[in-house]
């Protein structure tokens, strides 16, 4: 395949990608957030709960050893009563293991002590200093809290719980949570290739067709139908291969137009140059070829003119210099450069000219009025009139051309601004007319802006009226 470079990386896989990633980020960040919120809130509880369970042990403790009436010291208390106090201690905690230690940290009481209890090293040290301290080892938690009464520390509590269904409601979070960051993932890989292949399918007919259209195969119909930017793309690309292929048309129908309207004059040319060859003295075919010579060569020019004119107009940005200029001085201007003409033919020129100023290159102005008025003429009978006239009409200068010639018929009006189009071939040779005035005119007058129309000028096909209009230059400003 034609211009593809390198690695390709297709936009279903980037979106895909990045569609996974997002989900799989935003599931890890709320997991993450509800585990930790869990085992907070887990920790606090159990905190609390052992908490309150050592401060109870504290009080019982100290009950007991008020109500006994031993006054001989708390650590021989401690010391004689110990497993006495812990059996008792558990049996407030639900038969969990209560230890009790003196303040010096040697245990003195176990509440099952044929069992090796929990390894303390790590705490024991923190709760000989008076500090409450827990180690959570596996599903279950050790907690130490300091027998503290009036007199100062006398001693230690252990406590013990489990935490087994905390734990056991933690791991089935986290396993609900993985299972949903998994369905998710699935799912991104799902949607990525149903939803963006349909997308991505669309792209590749979109290249394609831009593919043909590069290649010369213009495509009539959208590649692609969708109600989205797409589907705007697709039809855009669809307009333009036919704006193409259209204009290839007309270029292609131009050329050979040229080349055949090129071809007429000159082999009537060489027919006269022949003939003068071989009738060197006939003063008469001298006469007759000298004019017609002379008349093809003209046309010839003419026709050059025109086309250079025209391709000039197709080709560059055709450097128009608008300024202000009044169309009914321009066109006084040209009506008398035009008298000579109209008088060989025998036809009255009459004006009614209204000042109207519009923006515009003045020779493009006089090359639109030159032709029309030109054909007013040329496509006239002796005896008949061309009446000219100019005004201006709301936000623009109307100029109308109306003769009483010859005439257009309808079904040719539409194709009357064609290059080379003539109503007959003829008569347009008689006149030595190409068929390309009218075409140049259109582009002229569009390119200032205008518009230029065609009608009969009465009932019936006798005469035809051109107007043409300009937009009005705006107002001077007055220099106050
Ligand atoms: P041409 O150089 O042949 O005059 P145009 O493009 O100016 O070329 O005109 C195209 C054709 O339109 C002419 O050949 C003629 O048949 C017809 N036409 C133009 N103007 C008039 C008119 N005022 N009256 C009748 N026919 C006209």
């Amino acid at each position: 395949m034609k211009g593809r470079r390198g690695f390709h990386f297709s936009l279903r896989w980037r979106f895909t990608i990045a569609l996974a990633a997002v989900l799989l980020l935003i599931v890890s960040v709320i997991g993450a957030y509800i585990l930790r919120s869990i085992s907070d809130e887990q920790a606090r509880k159990v905190e609390s709960s052992l908490e309150q369970r050592g401060n109870l042990a504290n009080l019982r403790v100290r009950q007991i050893y008020l109500s006994a009436g031993a006054y001989n010291g708390a650590d021989t208390f401690l010391r004689r009563q110990g497993p006495e106090l812990a059996a008792d201690l558990s049996s407030l905690f639900d038969n969990s293991r209560v230890l009790l230690y003196g303040a010096d940290g040697v245990q003195v009481g176990d509440s099952q002590p044929q069992s090796a209890g929990p390894d303390i090293t790590d705490i024991l040290p923190y709760a000989k200093r008076g500090k409450t301290v827990y180690e959570t080892t596996g599903d279950s938690v050790v907690y130490m809290a300091p027998l503290v009464w009036s007199v100062g520390q006398v001693g230690i509590v252990q406590l013990q719980t489990s935490i087994r269904a905390d734990n056991d409601f933690y791991a089935s979070i986290q396993r609900s949570l993985r299972t949903i960051g998994g369905a998710s993932l699935v799912l991104s890989f799902l949607l990525g290739f149903l939803y963006v292949s349909r997308v991505t399918r669309s792209l590749r007919r979109l290249r394609k067709a831009a593919d043909d259209i590069r290649d010369g195969r213009f495509i009539k119909d959208p590649p692609v139908r969708r109600r989205d930017e797409l589907g705007e793309l697709s039809e855009g690309i669809a307009y333009m291969s036919r704006e193409i292929e259209q204009s290839f048309a007309r270029q292609k129908q131009f050329i050979g137009n040229i080349s055949h309207e090129f071809k007429t004059p000159l082999t009537s040319i060489i027919a006269y140059a022949d003939l003068l060859d071989m009738y060197r003295d006939d003063p008469s075919l001298l006469d007759e070829a000298r004019t017609n010579i002379r008349k093809e060569a003209d046309r010839l020019l003419d026709m050059i003119e025109k086309v250079l004119h025209l391709s000039a107009m197709e080709q560059y940005e055709f450097s128009l210099s608008a300024e202000r200029v009044d169309a009914s001085e321009t066109l006084a201007e040209v009506c008398a450069r035009m008298r000579g003409k109209a008088v060989q033919f025998g036809v009255a020129v009459q004006t009614d000219l209204l000042p109207a100023p519009v923006r515009a290159d003045r020779e493009s102005l006089t090359h639109i009025f030159m032709n029309m008025l030109d054909n007013a003429i040329k496509y006239n009978e002796p005896g008949g009139s061309v009446l000219v006239s100019c005004r201006s009409a709301g936000d623009r200068a109307v100029i109308v051309f109306r003769d009483t010639g010859i005439g257009i018929p309808e079904e040719a009006r539409a194709k009357l601004f064609e290059p080379f189009f003539t109503v007959s071939k003829d008569r347009a040779r008689l006149t030595g007319g190409t068929g390309l005035g009218l075409s140049l005119v259109k582009r002229l007058v569009e390119l200032q802006g205008g518009t230029v129309a065609v009608a009969p000028s009465g009932a019936g096909e006798r005469g035809t009226t051109f107007t043409v209009t300009f937009p009005l230059a705006p107002l001077k400003r007055l220099q106050s």
